[in-house]
């Protein structure tokens, strides 16, 4: 993927069939749907691909464990068969996790077991582990960390992991694959109407800062929190639709939770769950539920929620965790849709909803990262059926994501890149420093940033530190010290002046010190 080649396409495209707006994990899968279908698929994203919520997630491919205390059986058996198809069509960027509920007396002990054994059951063919119900014995010996006094036993459950912007990153590649254009830092900033119905945008290039008007037969907006802001440029009067829900993560070093197995605690005092998940070899502390009213594309963590999470930690295991031992911490924008007052935001649908205005428009809001395909193929079919256009088949239900083959070796962090990894170590012939590493405590080498600047369209350092590398969400203070090196790196690569290498470093760092606990 290079930006340069996706701007010529955009120049010279007379009308596309669909346009996709947002580059999340919604519209990335719009497009590898469209694109494979054969439709003329163009994708913009305002920001770096997945800069929004799709880089924020807990990291789990998952049917939603608590959906199922709710009695919403349907939302749980569609996203059990989403969690088995991504498994199988990314092997290499996702992976089945065992979790340990801990239980406190025989009463939860059997509503638990009963329910992740049926949990496990509506997977069907595509169970990821069977559901065990544990003495107090092998609970501890599985979560050593666990404060075991007053532990009755455990279940042990498996649902999925991952990572959340690499996989959008092999989504848009395939897209380009099968024919998509996809371009990040590409605003919508207006429609154009005829007859009351669109027929283009108006984009704004916001590197180059250049406008565009590209016309299109079909328009999906997939802007998951923004949807609002871009309904409204269709219809000035459209009341809001999201209720936005904020949740925060802490990561922590792996000694302070020394096992391979998650913990998931299924109801704190306010009826939220909380996850202790391994991930790069940190472990993510989350999350939170916090009705929210700003949308910002970096919301900050409230300080009630940082208590929340380290108090919830401290309450369950023994080796206590204070500020100073945050690596790093991230916020993500639930796009919950609204009922009633927006107060209980855990209470909202976590299921999707399209909606098609006058004008064409086709909105998809809601969902999770589990279940973008299916979100994907729903905004699709829409969006073909309101423009009209020749019916085709989605092929995404099967379609492999990436270049990858067996056997999948996840022994060190070269598995992300599936079967570019030797094409990346390729690029220390052209020049030996590249096998020099970005920091001491990652395994990430110089050459990876090259790959990323000449085939991932990383245009910033952010893109490189935050969401090609996941650095900045695994200990903040490291991003900001491999900042210099990535950013002269990126000058020589891409042809830059030194201020622009100083901008760059300044506004990195600015951002990744909001990603420290001071
Ligand atoms: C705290 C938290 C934890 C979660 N954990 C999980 C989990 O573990 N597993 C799971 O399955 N799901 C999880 N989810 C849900 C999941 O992350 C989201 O449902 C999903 O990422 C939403 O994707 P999206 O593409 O709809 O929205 P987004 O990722 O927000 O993408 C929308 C994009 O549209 C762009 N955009 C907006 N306006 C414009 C414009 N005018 N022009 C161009 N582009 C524009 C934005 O910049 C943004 O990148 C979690 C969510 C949160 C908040």
């Amino acid at each position: 993927m290079n930006r340069n080649e996706m701007l010529q396409q955009i120049e010279s495209t007379q009308q596309w069939d669909i346009i996709i707006i947002g580059g999340g994990a919604t519209g990335l899968g719009a497009a590898l749907d469209a694109a494979e279908r054969g439709y003329k698929t163009l994708l913009l994203e305002q920001f770096d691909f997945t800069k929004g919520t799709s880089s924020r997630s807990t990291k789990l491919v998952h049917g939603g464990v608590r959906y199922l205390a709710q009695g919403n059986i349907k939302l749980v058996v569609e996203a059990l068969k989403e969690r088995g198809r991504l498994l199988r069509n990314a092997p290499h960027i996702t992976s089945a996790q065992s979790f340990i509920l801990p239980v406190y007396n025989d009463r939860d002990k059997w509503y638990y077991g009963i329910g992740l054994k049926m949990y496990d059951i509506l997977s069907g063919g595509l169970s990821l582990g069977k559901t065990k119900i544990l003495s107090k014995q092998n609970t501890a010996a599985l979560l050593p960390s666990l404060k075991s006094e007053n532990i009755k036993g455990g279940i042990q459950y498996f649902d999925g992991q991952f990572d959340d912007s690499r996989l959008a990153i092999d989504i848009a590649a395939t897209a380009v694959h099968y024919g998509a254009t996809v371009l990040n830092y590409a605003k919508v900033i207006g429609f154009k109407k005829k007859d009351g119905k669109i027929f283009s945008v108006d984009v704004r290039d916001e590197l180059n800062n250049i406008e565009y008007n590209l016309r299109g037969k079909a328009f999906i907006n997939a802007t998951g929190v923004f949807t609002d802001a871009v309904m409204q440029m269709d219809e000035e009067d459209q009341p809001d639709l999201v209720s936005p829900s904020q949740g925060i993560h802490l990561v922590i070093d792996k000694k302070f939770f020394n096992s391979d197995h998650a913990l998931m605690i299924p109801k704190t005092d306010d009826g939220r769950v909380l996850f202790a998940v391994p991930w790069h070899n940190e472990i993510v502390l989350g999350t939170t539920d916090t009705p929210i009213h700003k949308i910002s594309e970096e919301p900050k963590a409230l300080e009630e929620e940082i208590e929340f999470v380290i108090g919830h930690f401290n309450r369950y295991c023994n080796n206590s965790i204070q500020r100073k031992d945050v690596k790093s911490v991230y916020v993500g924008l639930r796009p919950l849709i609204k009922k009633g007052d927006g107060k209980k935001t855990s209470l909202l649908s976590r299921d999707h909803t399209i909606i098609v205005t006058k004008s064409g428009l086709v909105s998809v809001i809601g969902g999770k990262w589990t279940t973008y395909r299916k979100m994907a193929e729903d905004a699709v079919n829409n969006a073909v059926f309101v423009s009209k256009m020749d019916k085709k088949e989605c092929n995404t239900k099967t379609l492999p994501i990436g270049a990858w083959d067996w056997p999948i070796d996840k022994t060190n962090h070269w598995y992300v890149y599936a079967n570019n990894a030797k094409h990346i170590k390729e690029l220390i012939k052209e020049n030996a420093l590249w096998s020099e590493k970005l920091h001491p405590s990652f395994s990430h080498i110089k050459a990876e940033v090259i790959w990323f600047i000449r085939n991932e369209m990383a245009m910033t350092i952010e893109d490189v530190l935050a969401r090609r590398t996941r650095i900045l969400f695994l200990d903040a203070q490291s991003a900001i010290d491999a900042a210099p090196m990535v950013a002269e790196l990126m000058r020589v690569e891409m042809k830059k002046d030194n201020i622009w290498k100083e901008d760059q470093i300044n506004s990195f760092t600015a951002l990744a010190k909001q990603y420290l606990l001071q």
